[in-house]
């Protein structure tokens, strides 16, 4: 069997330990997918220059973020890693070399999803880095490299945020920005029409772009289940909200009706 593929926008690390809407839809999601045999997470938070892959057998929690109360620094996602899964990764990116990583835990990016998701932490999670310095197609390409891995029981989760400017959030004020949501929209139109080409190439996805993606690294997540969407696998969205400039969308493909 095939394993679904999926972006998931993961928006404040305190929706790993605050019941809402999201999360809630986070649990769901997993208990309506067939269980995989490990995650491979590629997330926002770990940006590298050359591709790297964990490869402990015992990822940390990693705590990457500040200004946050003490009860989020204190989770633990305890998720075994998976080094066989980590050297498969290495052997089936050609371009370019990957190096593992023994010592690299796993970020928020990663854990505040999986923990709504598989909250006993018994499935392995592996995390391949995004080298954001290079362009959407890149990343595309990367990622089909990595198709064989569905096959293999794995979930492939790529995590961040279609539209995501820290810089114009609000805490006090979810009221999303118009361009926010038609940014949102443009992604939305476009996933659903398979114009992979124009959301590779997101600087020029219209006036919005700059101010929807004004880094690269919480983008470029969704390009990896895209590339790996099959002809006959449709896309479908979950948790589709804006809250101020924010995208919480999120995208399923190919999961069993
Ligand atoms: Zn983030």
């Amino acid at each position: 069997m095939k394993m679904p593929v999926l972006f998931v926008g993961h928006g404040n690390p305190m929706n790993a330990i605050e019941p809402n809407e999201f999360n809630r839809a986070w649990r769901d999601l997993a208990r309506r997918l067939p269980l995989p045999r490990a995650v491979l997470c590629i997330s926002a938070h770990w940006e590298t220059r050359g591709l790297q892959v964990t490869a402990s057998a015992a990822p940390e929690t990693i705590h990457d973020f500040y200004g946050f109360p003490p009860a989020l620094f204190d989770v633990q996602y305890r998720a075994p890693g998976e080094p066989r899964l980590a050297s498969r990764i290495a052997e089936l990116v050609s371009i370019p070399e990957v190096r593992l990583d023994p010592d690299r835990g796993l970020d928020h990016g990663a854990w505040s999803v999986l923990i709504a998701m598989y909250p006993a932490a018994d499935v392995p999670v592996v995390q391949l880095s995004l080298d954001t310095g290079r362009p959407g197609s890149f990343h595309y390409t990367l990622a089909r490299q990595l198709a064989p891995l569905r096959d293999e029981g794995v979930l492939i989760v790529g995590s961040g945020n279609i539209v995501h400017n820290l810089r114009l959030f609000d805490f006090d004020d979810p009221e999303p920005f118009p361009w926010a949501q038609r940014f949102d929209a443009m992604v939305r139109d476009r996933v659903l029409a398979r114009d992979h080409e124009s959301l590779m190439d997101y600087g020029a996805l219209g006036p919005e772009a700059r101010l929807a993606v004004p880094t690269p690294e919480h983008y470029l997540p969704l390009l990896y289940p895209l590339a790996l969407q099959e002809p006959a696998e449709s896309a479908g969205f979950f948790n589709e909200r804006v809250i101020k400039s924010i995208a919480m969308t999120s995208v399923l493909i190919g999961a069993p009706s």
